[in-house]
C-alpha cells in the first residue's frame, strides 16, 4: 500500500509539471465532466446515502448536491477572472514598473473528508483544488461504506489516476497519505484528528486548511419572532439529524420568553417522526452504534421535555429537547453532533456571552432578534467562524462568504472565491523597465538623498 501511494503521489507530480492542469480551457472541461457524472450516477449515489445512513434523495439533493452543483457552476463561470494576472501599484520605490500577482496552483493536493455529508464535504474541496489548477488525491471517510465506494466508483474509473483520484480507507491509510509530501492538505473533520493532521503536514511544511467543529450556539434574544425562530432552528438542527459541523447545538434563550420558545419548538418539531420507521425517508440515522451510545449518554431523561426516544437497533433518535439545562451538565461538555437540543435560559445577556466566550471558539453562532445593538454586541464580543442572523445553516450555501473555523474550530476557509484561494499561491512580480529609474539606492549615498527619501515618506 505504502508503495502504491508513493507511486501514485509521483505520478500526479509528475503530471503536475507537464502543465496540462494550468490551462483554463482543460479545468473547465474537467469541471463539466465532473458535473455530467454526478447527473449520470445520481441513482447510485442516492442509493449509497440511503444504505449508509437513512438519507432521503431529496434530503441529499438539498443539503449535499446542490451546494457540489452551485460550485461547479460558480467555477466554470469565474474561473477565468480568478486565474487572471491582477496588475497592482508599483509604489513612489519602483517608478517606472509594473507589478502583478499570478495565481498559480499549488501541485499535487491531498483532500480528507469526513462522513457526516459525505459527498459535499469530500467533492466541493477536490472540485475547488481541480478549479484552481491542482492534481488531488482525495480520501473519503470510511465510515459511510456505500458513499465512499461509489466516489471511488465515479472518479477512479472516469479520470486518469495522475489526475484526479480516491483513495479509501481508515485511520492506517490516511495515517500513510499524511506521511508523504503534499502541497497542500485540506481536512474536514473533528478538532482531534485536525491535530493529527497539522502534525503530520509540519514535517513537510505543508500548508493545510483544517474545517473542523466545535459547539455552535443560538441566542435567542427577548424581541425574537417566536415562530419564525422556532421553524428555522428546528430545520437547521435536526437537518441529518444534527450531524452537522455547523448545527445550532445549544440555545441560550432570555427567560422572559423561554417557555413560549419551548413551546414553538415542539410545535415546529410536529412533522418530524416520534419512532423509527423504514418508510420514513426524511429523517436519518446516526451513522454508527459508537455515536449513538456516545449520544445518549449526553441525554438526561428528568430534563427531557420533547422527544427522547432511542432505538439502538435501528440506530434511531427522536429529536430532543432538553429544558432547565446548566452550562456544568454532561451535554454542554463536548459537540453534541446528534438531535439533541439543550435550551438555557439567561437573566442577562452578558451572562450569556461570557459563558460562550470561556469555551473554544465556536465554528458557527446564531442570533434571533431584530435588536441592531444587541445583535452587534454579540458580533463584536464573541469570536467564531461564521453564522446567520434569524437563520441557521444557511450562510453556508452562500458561496461568496467564505466559510471555515477560527481557533479550534478550524484554520482556512473555502466556497467560491475563498476556495480558489486557498488552493492557489498568489506569486508576486515586480516587472522593471531597464530604462529611466530615479537612482536613490545605489552608492555612493549621501545626505541628499537621505532627506529626498525622508521627504518622500513625510519623516523628518
Ligand atoms: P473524524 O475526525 O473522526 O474523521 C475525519 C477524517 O479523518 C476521516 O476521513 C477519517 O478517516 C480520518 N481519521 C480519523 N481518525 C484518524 C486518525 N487517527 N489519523 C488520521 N486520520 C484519521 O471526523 P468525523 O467523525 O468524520 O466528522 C465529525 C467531526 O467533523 C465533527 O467534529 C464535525 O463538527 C466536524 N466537521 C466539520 C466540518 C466543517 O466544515 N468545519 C464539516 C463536517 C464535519
Amino acid at each position: 500500500m505504502n508503495n502504491d501511494i508513493q507511486q501514485l503521489i509521483s505520478q500526479q507530480h509528475q503530471f503536475f509539471y507537464t502543465n496540462q492542469t494550468k490551462e483554463i480551457s482543460f479545468r473547465i472541461a474537467q469541471l463539466k465532466k465532473l458535473k455530467q457524472l454526478l447527473e449520470e450516477y445520481q441513482k447510485a449515489m442516492y442509493d449509497a446515502i440511503q444504505a449508509d445512513f437513512g438519507k432521503s434523495e431529496f434530503e441529499t439533493f438539498l443539503s449535499e448536491l446542490v451546494l457540489v452543483y452551485d460550485e461547479i457552476n460558480y467555477f466554470i463561470k469565474h474561473i477565468h477572472k480568478l486565474s487572471r494576472r491582477k496588475k497592482v501599484s508599483s509604489g513612489i520605490f519602483n517608478f517606472p514598473a509594473r507589478s502583478y500577482i499570478i495565481p498559480e496552483p499549488l501541485g499535487t493536493t491531498l483532500v480528507i473528508g469526513a462522513w457526516n455529508y459525505p459527498y459535499q464535504l469530500s467533492l466541493i474541496p477536490a472540485l475547488t483544488s481541480l478549479a484552481a489548477g491542482n492534481t488531488v488525491i482525495l480520501k473519503p471517510s470510511e465510515l459511510p461504506t456505500h458513499t465512499s465506494a461509489v466516489i471511488a466508483h465515479i472518479i477512479n474509473d472516469n479520470f486518469p489516476e495522475e489526475y484526479f483520484h480516491v483513495v479509501e480507507g481508515g485511520i492506517e491509510t490516511t495515517t500513510q497519505l499524511l506521511s508523504e509530501p503534499f502541497d497542500k492538505i485540506f481536512f474536514t473533520g473533528s478538532t482531534t484528528v485536525g491535530r493529527i493532521v497539522y502534525t503530520a503536514a509540519a514535517k513537510h511544511l505543508t500548508p493545510v486548511t483544517l474545517e473542523l467543529g466545535g459547539k455552535s450556539p443560538v441566542f435567542v434574544l427577548k424581541d425574537a419572532n417566536i415562530k419564525k425562530t422556532a421553524q428555522r432552528l428546528i430545520w437547521g438542527k435536526f437537518l441529518n439529524a444534527g450531524q452537522t459541523c455547523v448545527a445550532p447545538d445549544y440555545i441560550w434563550v432570555d427567560q422572559a420568553i423561554e417557555l413560549q420558545l419551548t413551546e414553538a419548538l415542539k410545535e415546529a418539531l410536529q412533522h418530524y417522526p416520534s419512532h423509527y420507521m423504514s418508510t420514513c425517508q426524511n429523517y436519518v440515522q446516526i451513522i454508527n452504534l459508537k455515536n449513538f451510545d456516545r449520544l445518549a449518554s449526553l441525554i438526561e431523561p428528568e430534563k427531557v421535555c420533547y422527544g427522547g426516544v432511542l432505538d439502538r437497533e435501528n440506530r434511531f433518535i427522536s429529536p430532543t429537547l432538553m429544558r432547565g439545562v446548566l452550562p456544568t451538565d454532561k451535554v454542554m461538555q463536548e459537540e453534541i453532533f446528534g438531535p439533541i437540543l439543550p435550551i438555557l435560559s439567561f437573566k442577562t445577556l452578558n451572562e450569556a456571552i461570557e459563558m460562550v466566550k470561556q469555551g473554544d471558539k465556536p465554528l458557527a453562532c446564531y442570533i434571533y432578534s431584530e435588536d441592531k445593538p444587541l445583535i452587534n454586541k454579540i458580533l463584536t464580543e464573541i469570536s467564531f467562524g461564521g453564522g446567520a442572523i434569524n437563520d441557521s445553516l444557511m450562510h453556508l450555501t452562500n458561496n461568496h462568504l467564505p466559510f471555515g473555523g477560527v481557533g479550534n474550530s478550524g484554520i482556512g476557509s473555502y466556497h467560491g472565491k475563498a476556495g480558489f484561494d486557498t488552493f492557489s499561491h498568489y506569486k508576486s512580480i515586480l516587472h522593471k523597465g531597464i530604462g529611466f529609474e530615479i537612482p536613490f539606492r545605489y552608492m555612493p549615498y549621501s545626505l541628499e538623498k537621505l532627506k529626498w527619501l525622508k521627504r518622500l515618506l513625510g519623516v523628518k
